[in-house]
């Protein structure tokens, strides 16, 4: 089956009623017939049917052994970087999602677990910063905001040959883009709150490992520590991943076509999108994805925050918004939202410019789009722009 099927009929019938919606199992309990005799669940922190569609159904997707859902992306990560034990070190993409350094930096560095932020498009500075001490290799490729890749394949070998553990992040690609365990990773994280659920109506977090020492290890995690998703927020996320192969295809083509345009506008410096071949990781991102994504991020060669606030102010379809991979359009400008609380020597050094900004493409129509951009882009002209102020 091609996977645009499989990810329609790995959302089973409802085998008791018939029926075709998964059924929102609302309970905390299940009665048994006698101690431990029992239809496969217990108690909804351990186990619950509609949670347990949309694990099996990313299991599926994702070409794993088992999949879990949390509560939200964090406490997925959460779940996983409590395989480690003090004194283990993790080395890290360097310019991770801003939650993760928060976690890995102001959390779990105090429980004695510490972090190495390595150029991990960089194969030869990966193989360079590995430590006896290493326990995990922590990618996101593309990353947030500058889409750069790292080639999943040839981290992988590095990792198996010294015994690390590989998680990939794959929230931005989603598995109908790039599948990371097949590439060779060991764990698989999402933020399903992105393009899974894809309606910017639900936080949710996924976790797909490859073997069953992993699944016995997460599991126990998740029932322990508890961070579960609800039986309503799983049937929004299956819900959503339903429609994702034909939302996820025109985003991309949105995208591609943005950036396309973007390119050739006076006003821009860089335009950061992996499908251009101007791209520096293009030849990677061609061998490791199936397509590009929905996301483009560009700069301007007046390179400061205020022109950058100006335009994010001025677009009326794409929406001012924290977040990404929702139908409707959205932008962001990450030095001053979500890479607000990263030191500034540290964003210089991983190329995020002042004026950079990122668009989150939805399933508008492309000229449309290019019209709200370029009349926001428009304003850079007017005069107007010298009554901004800057929250800092
Ligand atoms: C949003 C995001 C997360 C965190 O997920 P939440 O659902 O917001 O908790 C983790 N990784 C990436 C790449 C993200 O974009």
């Amino acid at each position: 089956m091609k996977t645009a099927t499989q990810l329609i009929h790995s959302i089973p019938v409802d085998e008791l009623t018939g029926a075709i919606s998964v059924p929102i199992y609302q309970t905390s309990t299940f009665v048994q017939e006698s101690p431990g005799i029992n239809k496969g669940f217990e108690f909804s922190r351990a186990n619950n049917p509609t949670r347990k569609v949309l694990e099996d159904l990313i299991c599926n997707l994702e070409e794993g052994y088992a999949g879990f859902a949390f509560a939200s992306g964090m406490s997925a990560i959460d779940a996983v970087l409590k395989l480690l034990k003090t004194g283990d070190e993790i080395m890290a993409v360097e310019d991770t999602y801003g939650g993760i350094f928060q976690i890995f930096n102001h959390m779990f560095e105090r429980f004695g677990i510490k972090v190495n932020f390595v150029d991990t498009s960089n194969t030869d500075k990966v193989l360079a910063a590995i430590t006896p001490k290493t326990k995990v290799i922590w990618l996101e490729s593309p990353t947030n905001p500058t889409l750069r890749i790292s080639d999943i394949k040839s981290v992988s070998k590095i990792a198996k040959q010294h015994d690390i553990l590989l998680v990939v992040d794959n929230t931005f690609s989603t598995p109908l883009l790039q599948q990371p365990i097949t590439l060779g990773a060991d764990i698989v994280i999402h933020s399903a709150s992105k393009y899974l659920a894809g309606h910017c109506d639900v936080i949710a977090g996924l976790v797909v490992v490859n073997s069953k020492p992993l699944a016995d290890q997460i599991r126990y995690n998740q029932n322990i520590s508890g961070s579960i998703l609800s039986p309503f927020e799983a049937w929004l996320t299956i819900r959503g991943i339903e429609t994702l192969a034909l939302r996820l295809e025109k985003q991309c083509a949105n995208a591609l076509a943005v950036a396309q345009w973007l390119s050739t506008h006076p006003a821009i410096d860089k335009v950061y999108y992996p499908g251009l071949a101007t791209h520096k990781n293009h030849h990677i991102a061609r061998k490791q994805q199936k397509n590009y994504g929905g996301l483009v991020s560009f700069s301007l060669k007046s390179d400061n925050i205020k022109n950058a606030i100006r335009i994010v102010n001025a677009t009326k379809l794409f929406k001012l918004a924290e977040s990404f991979g929702g139908v409707k359009s959205m932008l962001a400008h990450p030095a001053t939202m979500t890479h607000r609380n990263i030191p500034e020597d540290f964003r210089k050094k991983t190329g995020l410019q002042d004026s950079c900004i990122r668009l989150s493409l939805g399933i508008e129509d492309a000229e449309d789009l290019i019209n709200d951009l370029k009349q926001a882009l428009d304003r850079l002209n007017s005069p107007a722009g010298k009554q901004i102020t800057v929250l800092q």
